[in-house]
């Protein structure tokens, strides 16, 4: 039997969900990956950027106070060497500031005695005056012959009002005794401008500090406008030369967010688009399979009822000769054929029944004799079957003495109908039978057994009809067989 619509829609149905599932699902595992190989890549990218930054910042102030250290180192070494009183001041000017470096933001460099006060100046022939005595710069350096090159916290300088580092150095006699101290300082704006030139992404910044974490430059300017008070997202710290300095270069979590999150509202978009489209693509097919199926339900249905319409008897509405054909093609097999009985019934001088009362009487009395026939076939649990003209053929599965009872039955059945047929003996219509038992016929042809029960009718026929022959082959006689008025023709 067919399978309801539903039934046969559920195992495509469930394809095509598995299919909708993968498709989406992948399509999402791969836009979840999508967005967690950007946050990756920008990650990378920052940290990558804040090595490269870390590391030129670091090359750049570590050059710097190199540099001016060795303005330092000069001046002190040329110091000492100078008989200074006796060199005339322009020339001693000269022979000791000469290769002082004048870059910008390189401050003047001032030597001072043992008490602190400036006697020399390499920005002014007669030295300005400066009291540094009580500056960590100067007592440093003469409390400590060790201290090497000292690098003091910012300050505004007393000379140029700008915000500056002291870098300092100690000098002496030649015995070894502390003779003054060398004082420089580099601007705190050039180290800003050369941060912010360092810097390409403007959302790092850049801190110049102490070992202890005191700020020397800090704080940055940012395009998000935040200030150095956020607290970083990211930071990376690294010495400068061997002095007690450090650079640290971060980045706001916001810049970070800035740096990956924007992208992701289109991928997530995308993948949007893309799920609503296969689901489209998915719900299209499935109401394409449905309605094929119902189609194919529809057009099954159809050829069921044209192949039962084929093989239906449009008067009587009994089986037609086609369908008759088949049924005793099974009937007839041989393990079957011995508890069937084959019979066949004809209308006696149905002719003459025409002739009397007209073809459409004749109609009406075949459909009642299809009547009976179908009523009989029913209570036997047989088939009836209109054979063809005014004939009948029935099937019923019982034994021979059933078979001529039942026989009997429709013969009372039809003249029970009370059809006047005026030119028949008796007045109402009959039928003459012709019975042919399985039994009697193990072997041969279906057309063989239709053949006995059609020369039984052909005897009933002669022996006066309104009555019932069985079939005996054994007796059936070859003239007679020659003498059958009808090809019965069998697939
Ligand atoms: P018999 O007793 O020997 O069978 O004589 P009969 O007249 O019945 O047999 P015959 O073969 O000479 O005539 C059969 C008649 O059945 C001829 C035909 O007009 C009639 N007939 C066949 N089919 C139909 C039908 O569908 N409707 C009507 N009204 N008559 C039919
Ligand atoms: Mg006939
Ligand atoms: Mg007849």
């Amino acid at each position: 039997m067919r399978e309801s619509p539903t039934a046969q829609l559920a195992r495509p149905r469930r394809i095509l969900a598995l299919v909708g599932l993968v498709l989406i699902g992948g399509m999402w595992a791969y836009t979840g990956w999508s967005i967690l190989d950007l946050h990756r890549h920008a990650w990378d990218r920052i940290r990558h950027d804040a090595d490269t930054l870390l590391g030129t910042s670091e090359r750049a102030v570590a050059r710097d106070i190199e540099l001016y250290d060795l303005s330092l180192r000069m001046v002190a070494e040329r110091v000492n060497a100078l008989a200074l009183e006796e060199v005339n001041p322009e020339v001693r000017h000269l022979a000791l500031f000469d290769r002082v470096s004048q870059a910008k933001g390189y401050g003047s460099i001032m030597v001072l005695d043992t008490r602190g006060r400036a006697f020399l100046d390499s920005g002014s022939v007669i030295p300005r005056r400066l009291d540094g005595s009580d500056r960590l710069y100067f007592t440093t350096h003469r409390d400590n012959p060790d201290a090497g090159l000292f690098i003091g916290k910012p300050w505004v300088t007393r000379i140029s009002h700008r915000e500056m580092i002291p870098l300092s150095r100690r000098f002496t006699y030649a015995d070894g005794s502390f003779a003054g101290v060398i004082v420089g300082a580099i601007d705190l704006d050039y180290f800003r401008e050369m941060f912010a030139r360092l810097r390409g992404n403007p959302d790092f910044s850049v801190t110049l500090q102490f070992a202890d974490g005191s700020a020397v430059v800090g704080g940055r300017t940012t395009a998000s406008g935040t200030g150095a008070a956020e607290a970083p997202g990211f930071s990376r710290a690294g010495p400068v030369g061997a002095w007690p300095l450090r650079i640290v270069v971060a980045i706001s979590q916001e810049a970070i967010r800035q740096a990956w999150l924007p992208r992701v509202p289109p991928i997530l978009g995308i993948a949007l688009i893309l799920t609503m489209g296969v689901l489209a693509a998915l719900a299209l097919l499935n109401r394409e399979l449905t309605l094929r199926v119902v189609a194919e339900g529809r057009a099954l249905a159809a050829q069921a009822e044209f192949e039962r319409l084929a093989s239906i008897d449009a008067l009587t509405g009994l089986g037609n000769r086609r369908r008759f054909e088949a049924v005793l093609a099974t009937c007839a097999e041989p393990s079957r054929r011995e508890g069937w009985a084959l019979l066949l019934l004809d209308a006696d001088s149905f002719k003459r029944f025409n002739d009397r009362y007209g073809h459409l009487a004749g109609d009406r009395a075949l459909e009642r004799v299809g009547g009976v026939l179908a009523e009989q076939a029913r209570r036997c649990e047989g088939s009836a079957f209109r054979f063809g003209g005014e004939e009948f053929a029935l099937l019923a599965a019982c034994d021979e003495e059933q078979a001529l009872a039942l026989a009997d039955r429709i013969r009372a059945a039809v003249a029970g109908l009370a059809l006047p047929h005026a030119d028949h003996p008796g007045g109402v219509l009959t039928l003459s039978v012709g019975l042919a038992h399985g039994s009697r016929l193990r072997e041969g042809p279906a057309k063989a057994w239709l053949k006995a029960a059609d020369d039984a009718l052909y005897e009933a026929k002669r022996e006066g009809r309104d009555r019932t022959c069985l079939a005996r082959p054994d007796r059936v006689d070859p003239a007679a067989e020659a003498l059958l008025p009808r090809a019965v023709a069998l697939s």
